[in-house]
């Protein structure tokens, strides 16, 4: 039987117990999250991380160290995080080049302005959407927004309000209105939030077969209790 519901915080609380504390493995400077995001694909930490290093390692990641590099040599460093390393290489060297020509080669100063002018400003670059775009500005410390991970917003939504739908978009929403409505608008506690829902996320509330026989919230969760908001049960 469902235990009282929990609030945000006290979910967050209890993951944080079973967790431990997280620390984000990415870097924070929004330009550097936006070379380390075309480092893998699919983008993932473990993809990611491997390009980056040998990018790193063997080009730099400057706009002119990027603009310098031979489409080929930047290929072959990006080769380790996975697909598609000649078209990352290419939009690399858009990246740096909108940088360098278009934003006097500081985006961190570039996104300083309003917050909907440094969203149109992300926004602007490959592969980076509205949840890139809040995550880049929660973690630069730029403004404390209700980020979400990208690949699971159903987490808070299975635990508070039972399955999710099948609208990306609106799990999206409800759960950035979740963390909006109970988690404290300060950059560092939302960071928190965003870390441990994501590791949630991944490690058992997956969006397929969810471990839930595994999960140190299953006995406050809507879903658990058999809440599916009149879908079937994800396959
Ligand atoms: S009980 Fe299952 S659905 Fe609920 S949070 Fe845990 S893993 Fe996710």
């Amino acid at each position: 039987m469902r235990q009282a519901s929990l609030t945000t915080p006290e979910l967050l609380d209890r993951l944080e117990k079973f967790y431990g504390r997280q620390d984000p493995c990415w870097p924070e400077d929004p330009y550097e999250f936006v070379v380390w995001w075309h480092c893998g694909y699919p983008a993932s930490d473990a993809a990611c991380a491997k390009g980056w290093a040998k990018l790193n390692r063997e080009v730099g990641i400057d706009p002119p160290d990027l603009l310098a590099a031979s489409p080929q040599k930047l290929a072959a460093a990006l080769k380790p995080g996975g697909m598609v390393p000649e078209l990352r290489a290419l939009r690399l060297k858009e990246i740096a080049r909108r940088v360098k020509d278009e934003l006097g080669g500081d985006l961190r100063t570039a996104l300083s302005g309003s917050l909907s002018s440094a969203r149109k400003t992300l926004k602007k670059f490959p592969s980076i959407a509205d949840p890139g775009a809040d995550r880049i500005l929660l973690f630069a410390g730029i403004a404390p927004l209700a980020a979400v991970p990208s690949n699971c917003p159903h987490v808070l939504v299975r635990v508070l309000h039972g399955q999710e739908r099948e609208n990306y978009g609106v799990n999206y929403r409800d759960a950035q209105q979740a963390i909006a409505a109970e988690v404290p608008e300060t950059v560092d506690i939302r960071k928190r939030a965003y870390l441990l829902l994501k590791r949630h996320g991944q490690e058992i509330c997956k969006r397929t077969k969810p471990k839930c026989d595994k999960c140190p919230v299953s006995s406050h969760c809507a879903f658990f209790a058999g809440h599916r908001r009149g879908r079937s049960t994800p396959s």
